[in-house]
């Protein structure tokens, strides 16, 4: 045990594309962009922003599942994944995306096996239609997937938290942890917020990093990147 546990975010972090995003481009009917100029604008919550666009998605199975097979993943994940079972650091993937499509995704690289916390995507009457359901929300939160509420479950369990994470849906969680890889939005957020993080490109520096992470040097080194950058 490494007394270090690591919660990923999966689109735009593990997925190289947003699959909601992707999906309402390709089966979107109209009314979509209304949710999620209102989202942006905070108006609404991201749990019913998707819930609403969701509603509005027309697809087969066939139809999602083909869409699903051509969206990509970083290609470092599956070598980082590896390293951390080599280390005995869990990780648990939370995601405000959809669980369906990261089980599909992740299945291809043998890691449909991850711990995940998602919104649950379920068939729905017509065909063709779909609904949302979000079965880790938490009281007081408009999220779907509460991954505030993830981060400080990891605490209660004892272990340092590592957060990695590109986008709005990380910012509450970043501030619940112990350390953050951050890619785009959740950069700033960070060095704004004055949390201990590190940026990233993606998983082959999340794989370099990982080491110094454990053995406690990283810590010291990200102040002194707060202190160069500040
Ligand atoms: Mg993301
Ligand atoms: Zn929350």
């Amino acid at each position: 045990m490494s007394g270090w546990t690591i919660l990923c975010d999966f689109d735009g972090t593990i997925s190289v594309e947003d699959v909601i995003d992707s999906l309402l481009d390709r089966f979107g009917r109209p009314g979509w962009e209304v949710l999620e100029r209102d989202w942006r604008a905070g108006l609404i919550g991201s749990r019913e922003c998707m819930a609403g666009q969701v509603a509005l998605l027309e697809m087969t199975r066939a139809e999602l599942d083909a869409h699903l097979a051509e969206l990509w993943i970083d290609h470092a994940f599956p070598g980082f994944v590896a390293k951390t079972r080599e280390l005995g650091v869990p990780v648990r993937v939370v995601s405000d995306g959809l669980d369906y499509a990261i089980h599909r995704i992740l299945g291809r690289y043998g890691l449909d096996d991850l711990p995940l916390a998602a919104n649950h995507l379920a068939p729905a009457t017509p065909p063709k239609q779909w609904r949302l359901t979000s079965p880790f929300q938490a009281e007081g939160c408009r999220s779907g997937t509460c991954k505030c509420a993830c981060a400080e479950q990891a605490r209660r369990d004892g272990a340092k938290t590592l957060l990695i994470g590109d986008g709005a849906s990380d910012f509450c969680a970043a501030d619940r942890v112990d350390f953050v890889f951050a890619k785009h939005r959740l950069i700033e957020h960070c060095r704004a917020a004055g949390i201990p993080y590190m940026p990233i490109t993606g998983f082959e520096d999340a794989l370099d990093l990982l080491p110094r992470l454990l053995d406690g040097s990283l810590a010291q080194h990200a102040r002194y990147h707060e202190a160069a950058t500040a």
